[in-house]
């Protein structure tokens, strides 16, 4: 994708000099990479460096917003209803003002692309991350090519979710992990302006287990089986849900599927260090950028990359960033606890939380966009036992 810039193989031995060197050129690499490009940064030299040159569409990324957002040139698709479907209970709601949208890993990545061969101060560097030193004036990468680059700040991205370690004695350590099968019918079986954010009607196993659809049309959509625990399944059991699930509780008989997806992202309420040394700054997943609770974090990537820049701007260094208030690192270390210890009551609290509270409250606290009044009303209407015993087993939230 990135091949007109794609420079590891010919950057010489000598030190290559940067302002910014964005390791990681994924979900935050790339914001970053937008949002340095369109503010006051625009003119400083930028190296992306990744060791895959994005040419395939490894995810969709979806996310809730109620105005205008960047990459809006690439959503795919936008939503105005959403449906929740639970054991005892179903619904569905109007979103306006917001939007449900999508956009496909390889559309941002294509436009990204695009913008990068029009900024002769902006390289994407093909290579694999060896190294990343903190200098006493900045930060250093070194590349298994042996290939050396050095920027004023560093932004590291890097981490592998399947590799990703957590302190299990203290913190609560979950994956969000699924598979998603795009589908296409010989007749109408979507809704084509309704999601399905969740879909509890499969067996539980005694972890929170859903089933995810996004409709493209009346005859296409990706249907995606999830599953938020320690442990991952076999590739056998994934599809076989899919396959039960699609058959028997939507009754479709015939269909092709045209792509699969399937991820993990870890969850927990650990907390992640955003400072990596003088001149190195964590963004993205290894950021903590991921919401504990839910496993979003495309949205919060894009506030964390206006924030860095503003930091940038202002201060010349990139620390200055906004903290989320604390109560929603408590509620989500709460919600975590529950999804870890007690799965099977997760149908039970998203139910209650769908069920009494308008459908914009619920998506603003996903969001971390609710008042106090309002999350404590929120709180009012999930059992409230489990979460009590969450809260006085919480042995710290750090930091
Ligand atoms: C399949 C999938 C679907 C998701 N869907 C959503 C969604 O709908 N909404 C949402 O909010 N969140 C979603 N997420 C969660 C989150 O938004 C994404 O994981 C997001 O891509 C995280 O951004 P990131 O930059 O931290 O990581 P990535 O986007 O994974 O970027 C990290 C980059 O680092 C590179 N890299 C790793 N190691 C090295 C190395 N040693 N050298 C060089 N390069 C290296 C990788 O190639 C990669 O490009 C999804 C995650 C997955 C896995």
């Amino acid at each position: 994708m990135f091949d007109g810039r794609v420079r590891a193989a010919y950057i010489s031995a000598t030190m290559e000099r940067y302002d910014y060197l964005l390791a990681g050129g994924g979900a935050a690499g790339l914001s970053l990479a937008y949002h340095m490009l369109h503010s006051g940064l625009r003119d400083c030299r930028i190296a992306i460096i990744d060791k895959d040159p994005k040419r395939s569409n490894d995810r969709t990324w979806c996310f809730w917003t109620d105005r205008r957002f960047v990459f809006d040139s690439v959503i795919r698709k936008r939503w105005n209803r959403m449906e929740f479907v639970g054991t005892t209970y179903r619904d569905s709601y109007d979103l306006a003002p917001y939007q449900y949208r999508m956009i496909p890993g390889i559309e941002l990545y294509t436009a990204m692309h695009d913008i990068i061969e029009r900024s002769p101060n902006v390289e994407f560097v093909h290579g694999v991350v060896e190294e990343i030193h903190d200098t006493t004036d900045g930060a250093e990468v070194k590349l298994e090519n042996g290939t050396r680059l050095k920027g004023a700040y560093l932004f590291d991205s890097l981490l592998i979710p399947e590799r990703f370690q957590v302190d299990t004695k203290r913190y609560h350590f979950i994956k969000q992990h699924f598979k998603g099968w795009f589908i296409e019918t010989d007749l109408d079986c979507f809704e084509p302006d309704s999601i399905r954010f969740f879909d509890f009607r499969v067996p539980q196993y005694g972890v929170m287990r859903f089933v995810y659809i996004l409709p493209f049309s009346a005859r296409s959509a990706l249907v995606e089986y999830t599953l938020f625990s320690a442990e991952l399944l076999s590739r056998d059991e994934y599809e076989r849900e899919l396959r039960d699930y699609i058959e028997n509780v939507l009754g479709i008989h015939t269909y092709r599927i045209v792509e699969e997806e399937q991820g993990v992202i870890p969850m927990t309420d650990q907390t992640f260090r955003r400072r990596g040394g003088r001149h190195i700054l964590y963004t993205g997943t290894k950021g903590g950028r991921v919401k504990a609770s839910s496993g979003f974090a495309f949205h919060r990537i894009q506030h964390d990359s206006a924030a860095i820049v503003a930091s940038l701007e202002r201060y010349s260094h990139p620390f200055a960033l906004p903290r989320a208030p604390r109560r929603y690192r408590l509620l989500d270390a709460m919600l975590l606890q529950i999804l870890y210890r007690r799965g099977q009551l997760s149908e039970e609290v998203f139910t209650r939380l769908f069920k009494h509270n308008p459908v914009h409250r619920v998506l603003r606290f996903l969001n971390e966009e609710t008042s106090l009044a309002e999350d404590l009303r929120l709180m009012a209407t999930v059992p409230w036992w489990p979460f009590i015993r969450a809260f006085f087993r919480l042995k710290t939230l750090g930091p």
